[in-house]
């Protein structure tokens, strides 16, 4: 694992370049942030805002989602992969917020992933995006860079995240998870890192280093 004060400075500088990272999905509270999530399973998150972009903006609440139903979530979601799955468990799951949680996105991890469609990695972005906790998520981007970089190495998702937990100052925890995204999805890529323009090449662990 990196030692703290490098991860420290590693977070320094990506927080230097992006002082309040964002989500890259499109909501407006904390239930179309957990469609939006749901969703994005396999698939890319401007795909994802393609479509969620005219549905949120008449459908933002589990009641609304219900009233829509399954075949015309499904009709509105069609060009997201699984999107027959994944409307079946937008409803089942608004139909459970509205029986169990009156409504609203709880704010347990217990809870969430007792939701359809709802895996570790959904309930983390939810906790930590619309709720502040600090918890990090660990998707395909988070887990190559904290195994390139040395940060977190880890065989599975879990140990990546129990690592991650562990290596990260508390300072940064709040948006670690968006800045590993982020530093992966655009700079550490997974087939041709821009290890020649990375702004933590020297606090890096990985051995065989790109170019460019
Ligand atoms: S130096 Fe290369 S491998 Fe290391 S974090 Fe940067 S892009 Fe990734």
């Amino acid at each position: 694992m990196m030692p703290f004060a490098q991860a420290d400075a590693f977070y320094a500088r990506l927080a230097a370049a992006n002082p309040t990272p964002k989500s890259e999905l499109t909501y407006c509270n904390p239930y179309t942030l957990l469609v939006a999530v749901v969703l994005s399973a396999q698939a890319t998150d401007i795909g994802v805002n393609k479509a969620t972009g005219p549905l949120f903006a008449t459908v933002s609440t589990p009641a609304a989602m219900v009233a829509l139903g399954e075949d015309k979530l499904a009709e509105a979601i069609r060009t997201i992969g699984l999107y027959k799955t994944k409307a079946r468990n937008v409803i089942a799951l608004s139909r459970l917020l509205l029986d169990r949680h009156d409504g609203q996105v709880p704010e347990t991890r217990d809870a969430l992933e007792a939701l359809p469609g709802v895996g570790r990695k959904t309930a983390n972005v939810v906790l930590n995006v619309a709720f502040g906790q600090p918890t990090i998520a660990v998707d395909t981007h988070c887990f190559r860079v904290a195994n390139r970089t040395g940060m977190a190495p880890g065989k599975t998702v879990l140990e990546v995240e129990e690592g991650l937990l562990r290596a990260t100052p508390a300072r940064w925890m709040e948006h670690a998870h968006h800045w590993l995204i982020l530093h992966g999805r655009y700079v550490c890529k997974a087939r041709k890192p821009a290890c020649g323009t990375c702004i933590v090449s020297d606090l890096c662990g990985y051995g065989a280093k790109e170019p460019g």
